[in-house]
């Protein structure tokens, strides 16, 4: 499909060829700082992170090389021509990456009849067109998720719709809209509300002429219902707004699966006429897998930033030391790239870095912020090609090595000098006596190691080599 581009014409889908700009002098003092506007309202400081102020004339180069990353731009660190094009080009207001405690820890909301509300009409366009333009909006979402949308009234409505010029509301952390062109919307995921503004400085219109209200909506519409940017140009839900024929506006495959990872398909879609009607998509996680059944194993378990994460399947659930209650979330609400099926996961917690593993790739990230250049292949870390995927993966603290268990064979990596060190692979039965003959998860806590495989949990005492204490994958949890 062809997409034309609302400001720049073709100049973004040529830019590729242009002559690079070096980023002193050529670049003017306007493109600066329209570069670090940009940068710092889409890419903003993560928690946590110290702030470097970064000089008037200078970018942070490292903010610059996410945003390349994101929108497939050759990753030069650089303010080039066609990162400054990309720059200028309508979008979202919702930042491409979200801190990690920004992501709701319920990303959806928690029933299926929702009700919306527009607050006001822009004058742009006749009544009946806008509430038209919203209904059609709602219906993508509809159409593929149990999900139904009706027109509430009062302040009642779950999801209330504001055309707002600048300043525009009194919600917190609401930033303002920035004009003609530029930000055209943005929304609240639903844990903080699920609000849809739209910028009435735009040219609102039902087709293609100004800014297609049927087409943002939609847009803003998955990120009131959960769903975060996606990198796939064709999406619905990549950040940039491409001005297309309204009729031919649809959901992209990565946008279906998206929404029905948190909601799940449509009824009619769902076929087998048992299960669907009767549940409520509350219940849809527990539907799937049960905690404290005694006979779960997990795919991955792995220490993040003090808690401990176990995944299994499309979940995730989260231990903290400093809270009784296990949260459980969807691991695409925290790496909306990662769907789920995790084979492997460990922390290098002096590098403030997990590691995940899904079949020969491999993802870094630091919080839920996946790292530019990944994923990786597996074996680039030296695993041999005959390996199509990591069971389980486990950092020691104390030796500063990656053990990395596959099959009936482990390899151990050195992670100060990366590379396999050389009298591996080793066997597993053989180096891990007691153990059975594979891992699913490991995981080292407090200094010790727990093998999981299956559903039993083998504490190992490394240095005596040998099994200090058996227990059931999910005593983790108090469930006995
Ligand atoms: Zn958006
Ligand atoms: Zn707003």
């Amino acid at each position: 499909m062809k997409h034309f581009l609302l400001l720049i014409g073709l100049c973004g889908a040529l830019s590729w060829a242009l002559p690079i700009l070096p980023q002193t002098e050529e670049v003017t003092a306007e493109d600066m700082q329209l570069a670090q506007k940009y940068l710092n309202s889409y890419y903003p400081e993560q928690e946590g992170t110290p702030v470097i102020r970064t000089r008037q004339d200078k970018i942070d180069a490292n903010k610059l090389r996410q945003m390349q990353e994101f929108f497939g731009l050759k990753v030069t660190g650089k303010l080039d021509a066609s990162t400054l094009e990309e720059m200028k080009a309508p979008r979202c207001g919702v930042p491409d990456i979200a801190g990690f405690k920004t992501f709701p820890l319920s990303p959806k909301w928690p029933k299926k009849d929702l009700t919306y509300r527009l607050q006001n009409y822009t004058p742009d366009m006749p009544r009946a067109d806008i509430e038209e333009a919203i209904r059609r909006a709602w219906t993508m979402w509809s159409d593929v998720t149990p999900l139904t949308f009706t027109e509430g009234s009062g302040d009642s409505a779950d999801i209330l719709i504001l055309f707002g010029a600048g300043v525009h509301s009194m919600i917190p952390f609401d930033p303002p809209f920035d004009g003609p062109n530029g930000e055209v919307g943005h929304a609240f995921s639903p844990a903080h509300g699920g609000y849809v503004h739209l910028d009435e400085d735009e040219d609102w219109t039902k087709d293609a002429k100004g800014t297609n209200l049927f087409h943002v909506a939609a847009h803003e519409f998955g990120h009131s219902l959960g769903l975060d940017h996606s990198k796939i140009p064709e999406a619905l839900m990549f950040p940039k707004y491409i001005r297309s024929d309204p009729a031919k506006v649809r959901l992209h495959q990565d946008d279906v699966e998206g929404i029905q990872s948190l909601y799940g398909p449509s009824e009619e879609a769902n076929g087998d006429g048992q299960s669907s009607g009767s549940e409520s998509p509350t219940n849809l996680t527990e539907q799937v897998v049960d905690l404290c059944n005694p006979h779960i194993s997990f795919d991955a378990v792995t220490s993040l930033r003090g808690e401990t994460l176990f995944f299994k399947e499309r979940f995730m659930w989260r231990k903290s030391p400093a809270q009784s209650n296990i949260e459980k979330d969807f691991i695409s609400a925290f790496w909306p790239t990662l769907d789920g099926g995790i084979d492997a996961a460990y922390e290098v917690e002096n590098k403030d870095t997990l590691f995940i593993f899904k079949g020969e790739q491999y993802w870094a990230t630091k919080g839920n912020i996946i790292q530019p250049g990944y994923p990786k292949s597996i074996h680039a870390l030296g695993i041999p090609h005959i390996v199509k995927k990591i069971d389980a993966a486990v950092y020691d603290k104390n030796t500063k090595k990656t053990l990395f268990f596959s099959s009936d064979k482990y390899w151990r990596y050195d992670e100060t000098r990366n590379y396999i060190e050389r009298r591996y692979p080793g066997k597993i039965a053989a180096d891990f006596p007691g153990i059975g003959s594979t891992v699913d998860a490991a995981l080292q806590h407090n200094g010790h190691l727990y093998l999981f495989s299956g559903s039993k949990q083998y504490e190992f005492d490394s240095k005596r080599r040998r099994v200090i204490n058996v227990k059931k994958s999910n005593s983790w949890f108090g469930c006995q």
